[in-house]
């Protein structure tokens, strides 16, 4: 009985029409903040805020179902909405007392997007909305101020023409200059109300002009128009892009939040401001933020006029400060995170706009982490999952050193807006530092402000420099989530963009000209200045413990050089999961020896080669071995095929016809003879050693005299030996017996009977060889994916051209991420998981680890800890990400 009547319930509820607006206010509040996929971030939040006693101003939420809903019908407004919001409004008149599109008591709201990932800046907001030919008059006689009540409404005008209309914002200035001309004042301020009056007709004027029909004076027309611009912004070239570069997959769309205007633009008792909980930068218990007095809306972001900074305020607002201050702990103790909020101060009374976790520098993350553990907010594994692991890399960015900095020429001093270091010559617009960046030149974008269209050239630049704006302008707060060097508002510079030249002190500097910046301290320096290793905090020594007390996997590093191995270690590797040997052939006398080798015609001719080469390895191995003693070091045998060490062109050729007296005939013949249509598939790896096996026991010679050694020193060196691109049993077996072979003879020879253990191993690259798994692991102590190879033979696409098609398979959702960046779970991580349980299944022992770009991302090393690896390795700056990724990922699992 019970069960049918609940089953009956659920049908109802099934065909009633979705819920179309979610108010929040005094008298009811619908929504809360675990409904972001539903009311997107800030309609989540504003109604939170609300719920906890929080000053807000009341209002409604249409959700992203109705965004959804509008595309799905091909970009018609869903019927019912118009409804719908009109029975919100009332609620909204109900809970101010005020009336839409009043002659006497008007009610003025603002419309605002948000999704549920925050897009700052992504989507305009449209303010005053609800002023019309009658309401304005009802402004005047609420606030008895015909001034401000005109400047509200041309503002209205403004944004509507430009924001709903998309108007050009060109041709309201205009206007707005002619007027000023007209009463010949010179700042918008000293306009008065006759003359803001007659830029509204003006405004009308145009916008009737350029849209073909009136300013609707429908408050509730004006209001409809307005949500469905924030449903098409949602769509954007610029939304979409920010999507794209921050990796935003999968939301539904927008939803649109109605709100009761209050104005921060009253007078000198008014003001707006933004602040953040706790700095962004540094994550210091410190509220941070700014405000300005007498603004309205977005004029702190925009960063038209420089603000103050908000530990300014008591000094013309105690009281609110306190208010703030005590709004700023209520808040933290209950969304028991550092907020990013807003609020705007109507005659001296305060009212909260917004909240939202705030975003942060990697090592800010870092601090408030371990400080929320310490205070009790937050337990150690959340701690541990809320640090984007990708991002420590920050941490390890080098800084400029203060010795380096003495005698340099100091140009200017912005703000420290996001901290790091960064040289580069100065591209003045966004499209020049994506063009020059991406011609190999190190640009830093250099402008006025910046904009979310600027978003690709600052990606693509190494750092970002403006001469307007403060600490929450744009290009800070860009730049901070993306933990990019910036520094903003360094007015001395005066930017001519369409010059491209920016003049300090008078000075003329150009493109060719190269600035040092430092996001840390806000300096604008002349020239390059040199720049040092970081040092890590205690709060990231910390969570580095903390991760590793949860992490299961081990991490390694790829390091070829006893430099990149020491560097690692600092950073925590436990071992090296991938050393290539072929880079060690290229340095200085060695690529002459190995070139001889490959041009020996005789076997004989090829071992004399290779002995001389021999010495040059083992030393490299002794340096790599002692920089990790007591750790595992993985040699990769050589790998590349023998042609990709001779030269090409006929200047090389000859060059090296003569240093080894031949004619240059036997070199361009060996090297025809070597070329291959489809090097990548061709004679390279294991099957180097199965032809050239003198190669092999080279290399093994070398490993194996390093290890003697330095066991000899007593520098426990412990090597494993790994052969690379093995398809097949047959091709280990053989390899492995001459490997073991080698070994035993060069002990021998060096009579060491010392206790060694020398793992042998491979790589499983080949797609064969993870389906094999289960023969070639009767052979293997180890296996390490190379999912490079692996995904390039997995997916058929040739990693070296990718980019002749990837970026419209992202485009086009063909793919979601590109491949060689995260693991393929579904077809590539099939291929992994059979070779582990294959592999496993002969040899329950059977080591197995990752080695190639996957093994700093944390996604993919969700991946390898969900299946079992036993360890990942990734380049020398990765290993703190991968500890706590590797973290992340087995609290996760629980
Ligand atoms: P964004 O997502 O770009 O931050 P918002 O929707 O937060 O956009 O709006 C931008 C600014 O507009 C806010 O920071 C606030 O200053 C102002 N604003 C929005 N709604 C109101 C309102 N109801 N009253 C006063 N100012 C508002
Ligand atoms: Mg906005
Ligand atoms: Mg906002």
């Amino acid at each position: 009985m019970a069960t049918g009547t609940i089953r009956r319930k659920k049908t109802a509820t099934k065909t009633r029409t979705p819920k179309m607006t979610f108010c929040w206010g005094a008298s009811k509040t619908e929504g809360n903040a675990t409904q972001k996929q539903l009311l997107g971030g800030k309609g989540a939040n504003l109604a939170e805020m609300t719920s906890i006693g929080l000053p807000v101003p009341p209002g409604f939420t249409i959700p992203i179902t109705m965004c959804e809903t509008y595309y799905s019908e091909g970009g018609r407004m869903p019927s019912g909405l118009e409804d719908a919001t009109v029975k919100a409004i009332r609620q909204v008149e109900k809970e101010t007392g005020k009336i839409f599109g009043s002659e006497t008591n008007p009610l003025l709201v603002s419309v605002r997007s948000g999704a549920a990932v925050s897009m700052p800046g992504m989507m305009d907001t449209v303010l005053n909305l609800g002023l019309t030919d009658e309401a304005v008059q009802g402004m005047i006689a609420l606030t008895g101020n015909e001034r401000f009540a005109w400047d509200a409404y041309r503002r209205l005008i403004n944004m509507f023409g430009d924001v709903v209309m998309g108007m050009e914002h060109g041709v309201f200035e205009h206007e707005f200059s002619s007027v000023k001309k007209k009463y010949g004042v010179v700042l918008d301020t000293e306009l008065s109300a006759t003359g803001l009056k007659e830029v509204c007709l003006r405004y009308k004027k145009v916008y009737r002009r350029h849209v073909g029909a009136e300013f609707p004076q429908d408050p509730h027309k004006q209001l409809l128009h307005a949500v469905e611009a924030v449903f098409k912004s949602w769509n954007t070239h610029r939304a979409k892009t920010y999507r794209k570069i921050e990796g935003i997959i999968g939301l539904r769309g927008t939803a649109v939040n109605v709100q009761a205007m209050v104005f921060g633009n009253m007078g000198k008792d008014s003001g707006t401001g933004v602040a953040f909980t706790r700095n962004p930068s540094t994550g210091e218990d410190k509220f941070w933020g700014e405000f300005l007095i007498d603004a309205q809306g977005e004029d702190v972001v925009a960063g038209i006029r420089t603000p103050k900074p908000v530990s300014k305020m008591s000094g013309w607002n105690d009281k609110i400060f306190r208010e703030l201050i005590a709004i700023k702990k209520k808040l933290e103790k209950h969304y028991r995170d550092m907020q990013d909020i807003e609020f705007t101060i109507e005659r001296g009374k305060l009212w909260m706009l917004q909240t939202r976790s705030g975003k942060r520098t990697a090592a800010s993350a870092v601090t408030i982490a371990v400080d929320l553990v310490k205070s009790r907010l937050i337990t150690k594994d959340e701690a541990l999952l809320r640090i984007p692991a990708a991002d420590l890399v920050q941490l390890l960015l080098p800084s400029f050193t203060t010795k380096s900095k003495r005698g340099v020429v100091q140009l200017a001093k912005g703000l420290a807006a996001s901290p790091g270091a960064a040289t580069g010559a100065l591209a003045f617009s966004a499209a020049d530092a994506v063009a020059r960046a991406e011609a190999g030149e190190d640009v830093l974008l250099v402008r006025k402000e910046t904009s979310p269209e600027d978003i690709d050239g600052m990606r693509h630049a190494v750092g970002i420099l403006t001469s307007t704006g403060g600490s929450t302008s744009h290009a800070a707060v860009v730049a901070r989530g993306w933990g990019k060097c910036c520094v903003a508002g360094a007015s001395a510079l005066h930017i001519n963009a369409t010059r491209r030249t920016v003049i300090i002190d008078g000075r003329t500097y150009g493109e060719n000209d190269i600035f040092s910046i430092d996001g840390g301290t806000g300096e604008v320096m002349l020239g390059e200045v040199q720049r040092h290793e970081p040092k890590p905090s205690t709060a990231f020594l910390t969570v580095m413990k903390w991760a590793d007390q949860r992490r299961r996997m081990n991490v390694r590093t790829n390091a070829d050089s006893p430099e990149d191995a020491k560097r690692a270690r600092l950073f925590g590797a436990e071992g090296i999961g991938l050393t290539r040997t072929e880079h060690m052939f290229f340095e200085g006398d060695r690529i002459l020896a190995m070139r001889r080798m490959i041009l020996a015609e005789t076997k004989e001719k090829r071992e004399n080669a290779l002995a001389r080469l021999m010495p040059y390895q083992r030393d490299d191995f002794v340096g790599i071995f002692t920089a990790m003693k007591d750790l595992p070091v993985t040699v990769r045998l050589l790998d590349p095929p023998l042609h990709e060490f001779l030269p090409h062109d006929h200047v090389g050729q000859k060059e090296v016809a003569d240093a080894m007296g031949i004619k240059i005939g036997v070199v361009k013949r060996r090297v025809e003879q070597l070329h291959e249509f489809n090097p990548m598939l061709g004679h390279r790896g294991c099957r180097l050693a199965v032809t050239y096996p003198e190669i092999l026991v080279m290399q093994v010679t070398a490993i194996v005299q390093a290890m003697i050694m330095c066991k000899r020193k007593r520098i426990n060196a412990r090597p494993e030996i790994m052969i690379p691109l093995v398809g097949t049993f047959e091709e280990l077996a053989q390899l492995r017996t001459l490997t073991l072979s080698t070994i035993a003879r060069v002990t021998a020879k060096e009579r060491y009977t010392g206790k060694f253990n020398i793992p042998i191993g491979t790589m499983i690259e080949i797609p064969r060889a993870a389906i094999v798994a289960n023969q070639i692991a009767t052979v293997a102590d180890f296996f390490s994916f190379g999912t490079n190879d692996l995904t390039q033979l997995t997916y058929g696409y040739s990693r070296d051209d990718i980019n002749t098609f990837l970026p419209q398979y992202l485009e086009d959702g063909i793919l979601v991420r590109d491949p060689f960046q995260t693991i393929d779970a579904d077809g590539v991580g099939k291929l992994i998981c059979m070779g582990c349980e294959g592999g496993r299944s002969v040899n329950p022992k059977l080591k197995i680890g990752i080695c190639g770009e996957h093994g700093g991302d944390p996604i993919s090393i969700e991946f390898c800890n969900t299946v079992g690896l036993n360890y990942v390795s990734c380049s020398p700056f990765r290993v703190p990400t991968a500890r706590l990724a590797a973290a992340q990922a087995e609290i996760r699992k629980q």
